[in-house]
């Protein structure tokens, strides 16, 4: 047994019986312990996983109705589980245990799958590279004195070391697509509404969306449109049909108008970034593509319309966290203005405080027009961008995730502005709400993965992962698992 095979491959071994899901079980188990310095990992659900393996084994194995039983997956620690603490990677939620399970987990459950534990994360998902989870960071399995990216770096990290055939992730501003960059795999932001937020712990509810993270765009696809549809408890969940994503559409490639936005590929960014993008970009083109170049004018926006935006948003949903509803409270405390402000004090971490800081100063009268609506016009401006390359030029726009491999852990953490600018990249989709993946195209001179991002018009998912299915198919680049992992479990 191979725990480095991608997942629908796992499924496939699962159901002829060539494996069984305890065994696949203990092995990601016992690997994630053998790893634990990779910082992975806030908890572990070793005994209900074992229980449901066994349980798979005896049901049988994945069936139509349950085409995940038996398979284990890691959830990134803002998705509340019934079971267990949901963290955030927040002292302040250090013992929270939520009475339910969010809408994107449980539809995995239901398919049969089970939870191999919580991985770590930027606290409250504001970061890029990891290290603001108020636990401990997360390294990254390629050079472990680097950061595995932001804020799903514990998701991102768990499948570039192949602890866990599946992890999920949050987007609000790349946090999916980035770490899936920075780590060497495959990682899918959907369109904004198509899976539930129902269960997360929100940061910017107009961006947050929640996705899949894994070795290869085929098995990011079977997980998306799982855990995709309409949902009664999140009113901006979507209802439109979803189809088979796993089943790539054909000959997705020929004729296929790829737009190359100008704005990407910019002085600012590593020439091995350049390079592999732009030859990611040929072989899809060796396919029958046809490249045609593009203007995303409002690009060099987003970052700080982002910031305001977000930042708003975060300091509108972090006010629940008083002590008193929710949250570690503060001990020794007079009166309840101080139990509110020690609580606060206490509870959040720097880059949280800054985020809030923010956020209310964007909100608050008299500054409101001039930045939080200014913000929000802007956004409207970098939406029509794509509307109008989608309507008028390309089918896809592929570009890079990120402008840099991953950066040594301690580098950019004293000076946010740096750290926020990683992210220029993903940002754009993020406030359009467009969905985007995030492939394997290369490595640079160190050895260090490079992202390839494809990004579709609202609701084509299917088209992206069908193009990401083609490029995989003629490339091995995701089936690269980094070095000094074993390539078989003990
Ligand atoms: N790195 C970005 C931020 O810090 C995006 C985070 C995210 O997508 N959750 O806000």
């Amino acid at each position: 047994m191979d725990r480095h095979l991608p997942l629908t491959t796992l499924i496939e071994q699962l159901g002829k019986r060539e494996i069984s899901s305890v065994e696949l079980t203990e092995q990601y188990l016992s690997s994630a312990k053998n790893r634990s310095e990779l910082g992975v990992f806030l908890s572990l659900n070793e005994e209900e996983a074992l229980k449901a393996a066994r349980q798979a084994d005896q049901d049988g194995g994945p069936s139509e109705e349950m085409p995940l039983r038996g398979i284990p997956f890691a959830i990134k620690d803002i998705f509340t589980t019934s079971s267990g603490v949901t963290s955030c990677a927040s002292q302040f939620l250090k013992d929270y245990r939520s009475p339910f399970t969010a809408t994107s987990v449980q539809r995995l459950l239901n398919a049969g799958a089970f939870s191999l534990g919580k991985t770590n994360l930027d606290e409250f998902a504001m970061g890029s590279s990891n290290e603001n989870s108020s636990f401990f960071p997360v390294r990254n399995p390629w050079d472990e004195k680097r950061v595995p990216g932001g804020s799903s770096g514990g998701s991102g990290a768990a499948i570039a070391a192949r602890l866990a055939p599946v992890a999920l992730g949050t987007d609000t501003g790349g946090s999916i697509r980035q770490p899936a960059s920075l780590c060497g795999i495959t990682g899918l932001k959907p369109t904004y509404g198509r899976i539930s937020r129902y269960g997360l712990i929100a940061f910017a509810s107009s961006l947050d969306q929640p996705g899949p993270m894994a070795v290869s765009a085929k098995d990011c696809a079977l997980i998306g449109r799982l855990m995709a549809g309409k949902d009664e408890n999140d009113s901006t969940s979507v209802d439109r049909p979803v189809s088979r994503w796993e089943e790539p559409l054909e000959n997705i490639c020929e004729g296929l108008r790829i737009g190359v936005p100008k704005e990407y590929f910019i002085d600012g960014i590593s020439s091995a970034v350049g390079e592999r993008v732009e030859a990611g970009i040929q072989e899809l083109e060796k396919r029958g593509a046809q490249r045609v170049e593009i203007s995303l004018p409002h690009t060099e926006y987003a970052v700080a319309t982002y910031y305001v935006v977000a930042s708003a948003e975060a300091s509108s949903n972090l006010a629940r966290f008083d002590g008193i509803r929710y949250g570690t409270r503060a001990q020794e405390t007079e009166g309840l203005m101080e139990l509110y402000t020690k609580s606060r004090s206490e509870g959040f971490g720097p880059e949280v405080k800054r985020r809030i800081m923010m956020g209310t100063y964007v909100l608050s009268s008299g500054y409101y027009d001039a930045y939080y609506l200014k913000a929000q016009k802007v956004r409207t401006l970098i939406q029509q961008d794509f509307q109008k390359a989608f309507a008028d030029k390309c089918d896809v726009i592929a570009c890079p995730t990120t402008p840099h491999t991953a950066f040594p852990i301690g580098e950019k953490s004293d000076d946010p502005l740096q750290m926020y600018l990683e992210d220029i990249f993903t940002i754009p989709a993020s406030l359009a709400g467009v969905p985007a993946i995030s492939l394997p195209c290369g490595f640079d001179e160190n050895h260090l993965p490079i992202g390839l991002q494809l990004i579709g018009p609202a609701w084509e998912e299917h088209r992206i992962l069908s193009v990401a299915q083609a490029f995989q198919d003629e490339t091995d680049w995701h089936l690269q698992a980094p070095p000094h992992t074993p390539s078989k479990a003990a």
